[in-house]
């Protein structure tokens, strides 16, 4: 197979776990005997300084023209603290998203037994929780018409919804459902909002297409709940934009840490993979950073983008393989663990090669 692929490290500690998920990307290339071929660009601070924009265009026409994008983080603490800058960092990631027109978020909740212990949950309700969230990206509250009275004491946010937005990603989760386990759980707040009916309504419908995928319908208050009462029950869970963002925010916690996760956003072009952690400057260019949510976005982009669940399969299996060797960086590193066990970012990111 022959793909081309775009690196975008940004800025922090994309750059250092960004060249992991891209060696990954290589040996399997090598392993499986598939044409990857790479180019870089820039997004972020790292643009701004460059070029005074932070998706210069170039980014975007080398990303229009892939196939899929490896993309590490932005952000840069000069802007955390300085709201008059009015060119940020963040813009080239909400930009770059909206011209690929990415309508659903896909954040799965993979959890290696080796590090059951680092999650806020317990080790018995977690085992074999595997799930895969679908957040819808581009309707919503986020971009319903916006309402603030003349004596500024009442404001409004329209949740808007049009079926075909809940029809394509509901195929799209579907999809995935019907390779996975075969469940799919719609989250929505039906008893009470009307672009919920409308989702629900949209979502039993597609379900028709797909009989061999066992449907269930939650209200969000219930999914938050179960979330965390019983994860193990979830496979496909689908939902909309403001749900599922506080739905995927609650699921990376049951995970443990943020150097785990990793996540795509897909639409019907090129598709864009990334961790879900920022640019975390704390740790930026000390080697300290886990590569494994990078690595593990490759693998995403193996099964997501190209169907290549074989090959993204080698890949986890090598981050559980490292794990149930013992190897941790500091962030997942334990009290039980050996300090001779923990590596650096380019030690940890060796061992997966
Ligand atoms: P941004 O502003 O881009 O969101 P941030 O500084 O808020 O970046 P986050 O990535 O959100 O940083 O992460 C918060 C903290 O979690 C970081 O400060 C860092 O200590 C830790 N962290 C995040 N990602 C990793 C990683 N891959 N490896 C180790 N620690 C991480
Ligand atoms: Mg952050």
């Amino acid at each position: 197979m022959t793909k081309n692929i775009l690196v975008i490290p940004g800025d922090g500690i994309g750059a250092e776990v960004t060249t992991w998920g891209k060696a990954v990307l290589e040996q399997i290339a090598a392993d499986f005997g598939h044409e990857f071929s790479y180019e870089e660009a820039l997004m972020g601070h790292v643009a701004i300084e460059a070029t005074g924009t932070p998706l210069p265009d170039e980014t975007l026409e080398k990303a229009k023209r892939s196939d899929a994008i490896l993309f590490g983080a932005v952000g840069h603490a000069k802007y955390d603290n300085d709201p008059t800058l009015k060119v940020r960092p963040e813009q080239g990631l909400l930009k770059i998203r909206k011209e690929l027109g990415l309508y659903a978020n896909l954040r799965p909740i993979l959890l290696f037994d080796e590090l059951l212990g680092a999650s806020s949950l317990k080790p018995e309700i977690l085992k074999g929780t595997d799930i895969l969230f679908f957040r819808e990206l581009t309707g919503d509250v986020y971009f319903g018409e916006k309402n603030r009275s003349e004596d500024r004491n009442t404001a409004s946010d329209l949740m808007i919804y049009h079926r075909y937005e809940v029809e394509r990603i509901a195929r799209k989760a579907y999809e995935a459902a019907r390779v996975r386990r075969k469940k799919l759980c719609s989250v929505d707040k039906a008893n009470v909002l009307e672009a919920s009916r409308l989702w629900r309504e949209v979502v039993q419908e597609i379900a028709k297409e797909y009989p061999d995928v066992e449907t269930e319908h939650m209200f969000i208050d219930n999914a938050a709940m179960q979330l965390v009462k019983n994860p193990g029950k979830f496979d496909v869970v689908l939902t909309a934009n403001l749900f599922g963002d506080i739905l995927t925010d609650e699921a990376s916690q049951i995970a443990g840490s943020m150097g785990m996760l990793a996540s795509a956003s897909v639409g019907d072009g090129t598709g864009f993979f990334e961790p879900i952690h920022g640019s975390a400057h704390d740790i930026a260019g000390q080697n300290k950073a886990n590569p494994l949510a990078s690595i593990l976005s490759a693998a995403l982009m193996l099964e997501i983008a190209f169907g290549l669940k074989e090959e993204a399969k080698q890949v986890t299996d090598a981050v559980d393989k490292a794990l149930k060797l013992g190897f941790r960086t500091s962030d997942i590193a334990g009290n039980g663990t050996d300090p001779s066990d923990i590596l650096g970012t380019n030690e940890m990111g060796n061992k997966i090669v």
